[in-house]
């Protein structure tokens, strides 16, 4: 037995075999070929040990999980014994001279790009099977493992776990995350949250810890490898624990009155996939307080409909049948790369090209999510939220988007609601002291403590070696809050705060003293925070 210590990023405690992981991209290299006869082979035997695998897989998903979720490898197999798809990058091999990762690389993004342009509902789905395709056929070139050939769930072991690898993974094949770089505030350590995925940090990946069974602790930082029968059967003490105290914690209701008005503080749940909008209702959320869009962007070579993304958000509109849905347009830059955009290397990501700015550059990106966000307001209570918001100007550019989209479907005779509103996130210390400003042209607010903390401390939220320095509680970090709040609260807008803040329990009775309105959460944390507000 053996114990390494590191830090916890995300609760909980899981019990498995490592499973040891070197990411393989959606991009490759041009390399030019030396001898284009010697790549074709080596795509043909890469095309064969794919089409191998994944009789395996379809075999493998039948037998156990029925025929809907083997129908995802029959297509795939469809894709791969495809004569254009596989003249595509022969021909790129032989006439452009380059390596076969390349030429797959670049093939599945043309071969993406035309399904998802085919206007057929079959063929536009097929396009995100590309992703996986281009990917199983990159690894099979580099010869490495993946994920999803793997017969059971696993503790995935890798130097860093990135936001996407968390949107990839097959959720029902991981129990856990071990990683050696990543802090509580990255967006990695917040989707595992949101997924209710335990998670722990600073542990240097070590190929000879692959298959061996271990137990993570994602509240205290600890991985035991080759744990002892004592050890397992306190970590299965632990987990039964868990189970209770969450069942006991449903069971719970609170009603807490902000002070002196008599409003309740409103809870609510942070989601990246629509299909978490179930979980959240189960957890007693009030609404969705912040619906991370990027997710539909990320693992794939071509960028998804509007058609894709209507039916996302509907499904989660539906779902919480009338209660709050706040989708937030895109996001994506810093540490949330998507393939199907292009970002070239910058010296500040974080500062960099980024959310809006993406937007503003691409109105083709935004006006499609914008239409697909407005086709959803027919079916629920579903309200916009624009990200990195710096200035008065930008939120009024945003504003004028969403009237030409209106415009546009209304032409078009297409249904939306016509009282959809429209929130400024305050997560740059440029729109706290503008909420003044902000607060008479936004519907709402929410607030982002996580930028908002990095970027008031100038303190890299995914630096774990910046701990001490990144702090949401810091006295400047409160003071830009309670100055938004108020704001708001004179133009009679309401305050969320969707932060990572928000799940702190220290931080509650506070939030309430400030007058936030409403506390959205990840997941994992809904039902501690219900038990605390009702406790208050
Ligand atoms: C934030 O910055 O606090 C926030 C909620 O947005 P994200 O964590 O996705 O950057
Ligand atoms: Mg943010």
């Amino acid at each position: 037995m053996q114990q390494i210590n590191g830090m916890g990023i995300s609760g909980g405690i899981a019990t498995g075999r490592i499973f040891f992981y070197e990411k393989t991209g959606l991009y490759a290299e041009r390399r030019t070929a030396d001898d284009v006869h010697k790549e074709t082979e080596r795509f043909k035997e890469a095309l064969n040990t794919a089409k191998d695998q994944i009789d395996i897989l379809y075999e493998r998903s039948l037998k156990e999980m029925g025929e809907k979720a083997a129908a995802v490898f029959e297509a795939h197999l469809m894709i791969l014994e495809d004569a254009g798809l596989y003249e595509l990058i022969v021909n790129t091999i032989i006439n452009d001279r380059v390596c076969a990762e390349y030429a797959v690389y670049k093939s599945g993004q043309e071969y993406a790009q035309k399904l998802s342009g085919s206007g057929d509902e079959y063929f536009m789905a097929r396009a995100e099977d590309m992703a996986d395709i281009t990917r199983r056929l990159l690894q099979n070139l580099k010869g490495k493992k993946d994920t999803k050939d793997l017969p059971y769930p696993v503790l995935i072991m890798s130097e860093e776990i990135t936001a996407s690898d968390t949107a990839g993974f097959d959720r029902d094949k991981i129990l856990g995350f071990i990683s050696h770089k990543g802090s509580a505030y990255s967006h990695a350590a917040i989707f595992s949250r949101n997924m209710n995925i335990p998670a722990m940090s600073g542990i240097k990946p070590d190929a000879s810890l692959d298959g061996k069974v271990a137990v993570l602790d994602g509240y205290n930082g600890i991985l035991t490898v080759d744990p002892d029968e004592a050890a397992l059967k306190a970590a299965e003490e632990r987990m039964k624990e868990e189970n209770d105290k969450a069942a006991k914690l449903k069971a719970g209701i609170y009603d807490i009155r902000i002070k002196g008005s008599g409003r309740r503080i409103k809870l609510l749940a942070n989601i990246g996939r629509a299909e978490e909008a179930v979980k959240a209702l189960e957890c007693g959320a009030e609404g969705i307080g912040l619906f991370r869009s990027e997710f539909l962007f990320m693992n794939r070579n071509s960028l998804p409909s509007e058609e894709e993304q209507f039916r996302a958000y509907k499904a989660a509109a539906e779902t919480m049948s009338g209660k709050e849905v706040v989708i937030r347009t895109i996001d994506l830059g810093a540490d949330k790369k998507a393939e199907c955009i292009k970002f070239d290397e910058e010296t500040d990501p974080a500062l960099g090209y980024r959310a809006l700015r993406i937007c503003f550059d691409r109105p083709d990106i935004f006006k499609t999510q914008l239409r697909a966000i407005y086709r959803a307001s027919a079916y629920g209570e579903v309200s916009v939220l624009f990200p990195m918001i710096v200035s008065a100007d930008e939120f009024l550019k945003c504003r004028k988007y969403t009237e030409e989209v209106m415009e546009d479907l209304k032409r078009e005779g297409i249904a939306f609601s016509d009282d959809l509103k429209l929130g400024a996130m305050i997560e740059t210390p440029a729109a706290a002291l503008i909420s003044d400003e902000l607060a008479g042209s936004a519907d709402f607010f929410s607030i982002g403590s996580n930028d908002l903390t990095q970027y008031t401390l100038a303190a890299d939220r995914n630096n774990d070696r910046l701990r001490g320095i990144y702090d949401p509680h810091h006295p400047a970090v409160l003071k830009l809050i309670e100055m938004s709040v108020n704001n708001a609260h004179s133009h009679g807008k309401l305050v969320c705060l969707c932060g990572e803040l928000a799940s702190d329990i220290s931080f509650i009775r506070k939030a309430a003293e400030i007058g936030i309105d409403e506390l959205s959460v990840s997941l994992s944390a809904l039902l501690n925070v219900r038990s605390e507000l009702n406790s208050l």
